[in-house]
């Protein structure tokens, strides 16, 4: 620490300069609320910097998320941000909120071996400040409030109870009946890895616009069921815990016979029971990628493609196709696929969207969704413009004759 009296030779001459310095409130920072984590070391109050790294939480996945609250701070001064810690960890640029609900990005941070520091401007006396937007079980319940307040055939449920005893907010919504004798069932889950907030926000964007007036929502929702889980791994979401590679196993690696995590058992049971009663099965895992240029927008991972019969293979590429006709920006997909089989990962059929491939009957399309979030790009209007493109590109698929689905595979 600087020796105050070098402050005060320094400053002796100028108009009380010391007063001021006194009357500058003490930065503070902390964590303790839902989703909140972090680990600080240091905080200098002089050079109103703060340098923290996520929280380590043992076994509960990877080190990478943080989301802090500041207090004493002296509206209009611009505070120092340094994150040390790994890729997924430290973004071009960090998220920040004065309330908690609008986030903006930072401008880009200057970039270190291992650590990124932030310059953020702050107009308030408190803000908070986070890896990306963060999505909680806050915002699922209230997504789910207003699709049930907006659609009459919504219904708000809990998936499961977690193993910490939490409920696992989910939307379930039916089709209108007359239509839907045999009718396409939409599955679409987010944040097996917790640490994803984005890929949430994707999920967000896409039920608010199922659920909308919209002459396209509406013709979709006459013809499928719908279930929407914003949140899969809910305890590590209010933990603040990377989750991703967590103990026993990963979220995404617990599609077995016996899964550890109830909210994987939960919505197995669901889609084996909702698959026979569907002529067409569509399920989306939306996750986000690395930090890295080649993940920069959305791309899909596929199946292990040679194992996909003709008639499988046929649906997911026009599924692909129109998803690469409908969502051309923010964050386009450019037709870009990967597989994800025995190459990818040891205990590739563990992962959720090979599971349903393996496990469901008929027609299905199943497959993990990825949008990019190291990006300018990567704000919450664009993850959820890029779920209600999804939403469209779900809809062109379904409502195309030609690779519409209906047929058996
Ligand atoms: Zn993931």
């Amino acid at each position: 620490m600087r020796p105050v009296t070098a402050i005060l030779l320094g400053t002796a001459l100028l108009a009380s300069p010391v007063t001021a310095l006194a009357a500058r409130p003490a930065l503070a920072v902390s964590a303790d609320f839902p989703g909140g984590s972090v680990h600080v070391d240091e905080l200098d109050q002089e050079a109103r910097a703060i340098r923290v790294q996520p929280a380590d939480h043992p076994g509960r996945g990877w080190r990478c998320w943080w989301y802090f609250k500041v207090t004493g701070i002296e509206p209009g001064e611009t505070l120092t941000v340094s994150v040390s810690g790994g890729g997924f960890a430290l973004p071009d640029r960090a998220a920040f909120s004065l309330d908690g609900v609008a986030w903006k990005h930072t401008s880009p941070g200057r970039r270190e071996k291992g650590k990124v520091t932030y310059a953020v401007r702050v107009d308030a006396r408190e803000a908070y400040v986070a890896w990306g937007p963060p999505y909680l079980p806050l915002h699922a319940r209230d997504l789910i409030a207003r699709a049930v307040k907006a659609c009459p055939r919504a219904k708000a449920f809990d998936l499961c109870r977690t193993r910490e005893d939490r409920p696992t907010p989910a939307l379930r919504i039916e089709p209108d009946d007359a239509q839907a004798e045999r009718p396409i069932l939409l599955w679409v889950q987010a944040r097996q890895h917790a640490w994803e907030s984005g890929s949430s926000w994707v999920c967000e964007g896409l039920v608010r616009w199922l659920c909308s007036d919209d002459a396209r929502a509406n013709a979709l929702r006459r013809r499928c069921r719908i279930v929407a889980v914003p949140i899969m791994d809910i305890d590590n979401v209010v933990r603040g815990a990377g989750g991703k590679n967590q103990n026993p196993q990963d979220h995404n690696r617990d599609w077995s016979d016996q899964p550890h995590w109830r909210a994987v058992a939960a919505a197995q049971r669901m889609l084996r029971e909702m698959n026979d009663a569907a002529r067409l099965t569509l399920f989306i895992d939306l996750h986000n990628p690395g930090p890295g240029p080649r993940d920069q927008e959305v791309f899909f991972y596929t199946c292990p493609l040679a194992g996909l019969s003709e008639g499988r293979r046929t649906l997911l590429d026009a599924f692909l196709a129109a998803a690469k006709a409908e969502m051309a920006a923010p964050l386009g997909f450019r037709g870009q696929t990967r597989e994800s089989g025995p190459g990818y990962d040891r205990n590739w059929e563990r992962i959720s969207k090979n599971w349903v491939a393996d496990h469901l009957d008929g027609p299905v399309i199943a497959v993990t969704m990825e949008t990019g979030w190291n990006t300018p790009h990567s704000t919450q209007a664009n993850y959820q413009e890029v779920g209600r493109r999804l939403g469209l590109a779900v809809e062109r698929h379904l409502g195309r004759p030609a690779g519409a689905g209906t047929a058996a595979p």
